[in-house]
C-alpha cells in the first residue's frame, strides 16, 4: 500500500475511534482531506482510494487542480478554506462548492451575486475566532450572530455552518476548550432560528478533540498527504 492509501486509512480509523469515544454515528464526521501545495496526482490518487472531499486554501493552485481533474468534477466537491480577497470572489463562486473561511459581509455578498443561477447555491461557513488572537482571521463570538444572520439571508448562499482555526495546543483539555466554545455557540445561532448543520473544525493534530465536541467536518492535510513544502 502507498503511503497516501495508509494515511488516508489511518485518520479513516483516527475519526471512527474518537466518534465511538464520543457516543456519535459512525459516518457523522466527513473527512475534508486539504490537498494545498500537493499535486492534482495525488488528488486523484485519494480520489480512487474513495476520497470525495478536498480542500484548498490559494486560488490560483486550486484552479491548476480543479482543471487537471475536470474529469472527476461531477462526483468530487472542492472546498475554499483560505483567506478570501475580494478580487478572487468571482473564480471561488464559479468553481467551488464550499467557502469555509467567510468572515466578512461584503466577501457574502460578493460570493452570492457571483454564484452562477446553473450551479446550487454555494454553501458556506462563517469563521470564528475562538482563540481570540489578534492575528488569526475570523470574526469575534460576539460578532458572529449578526453576521450570521445577514448572510443566511444571501439568496445564492447557503449558510450551513461556523468554522475555526483554533490556536495549536499539547493537551487534549487545552484543544478541546476552544472546540467547545465553537459548538456552544453554533447551538446559540440555532436556537436563534438559524438552519446551520455544520462544524468545521479540527486539523491533523487536534482531530480527536474536535470530534468529541462535536465537529461535523475535520480538514486533515498532513496526516494524509506528508509535510508540506512551501519552498517552492
Ligand atoms: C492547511 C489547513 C488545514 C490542514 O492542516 P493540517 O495540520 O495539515 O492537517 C486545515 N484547515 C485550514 C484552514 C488549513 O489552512
Amino acid at each position: 500500500m502507498s503511503d497516501l492509501l495508509r494515511n488516508l486509512d489511518a485518520v479513516q480509523q483516527r475519526i471512527a475511534q474518537a466518534s465511538q469515544l464520543a457516543g456519535r454515528a459512525p459516518g457523522s464526521v466527513t473527512l475534508l482531506a486539504v490537498s494545498k501545495t500537493f499535486p492534482a496526482e495525488a488528488v486523484r490518487a485519494a480520489y480512487e482510494a474513495g476520497q470525495r472531499a478536498f480542500g484548498e486554501n490559494y486560488v490560483q493552485e486550486a484552479l491548476l487542480k480543479i482543471e487537471a481533474l475536470a474529469d472527476l468534477r461531477a462526483t468530487l466537491e472542492w472546498h475554499f478554506i483560505g483567506p478570501l480577497q475580494s478580487n478572487k470572489t468571482r473564480v471561488v463562486a464559479e468553481h467551488f462548492d464550499w467557502v469555509h473561511s467567510v468572515e466578512r459581509l461584503k466577501i457574502a455578498q460578493r460570493l452570492s451575486e457571483q454564484r452562477p443561477s446553473v450551479l446550487a447555491p454555494l454553501n458556506v461557513c462563517l469563521q470564528v475566532n475562538v482563540s481570540g488572537e489578534a492575528s488569526k482571521s475570523g470574526v469575534t463570538p460576539d460578532q458572529a450572530a449578526a453576521l450570521a444572520h445577514q448572510i443566511a439571508a444571501l439568496p445564492r448562499l447557503r449558510l450551513r455552518g461556523l468554522m475555526a482555526i483554533p490556536e495549536a495546543a499539547s493537551s487534549s483539555a487545552a484543544q478541546r476548550a476552544p472546540h467547545h466554545q465553537l459548538h456552544a455557540l453554533f447551538e446559540r445561532l440555532r436556537t436563534d432560528g438559524l438552519a446551520l448543520d455544520t462544524l468545521s473544525m479540527g486539523m491533523s493534530a487536534d482531530l480527536e478533540a474536535a470530534v468529541l465536541e462535536g465537529s461535523t467536518i475535520v480538514r486533515i492535510g498532513t496526516a494524509i498527504f506528508g509535510a508540506r513544502d512551501y519552498s517552492h
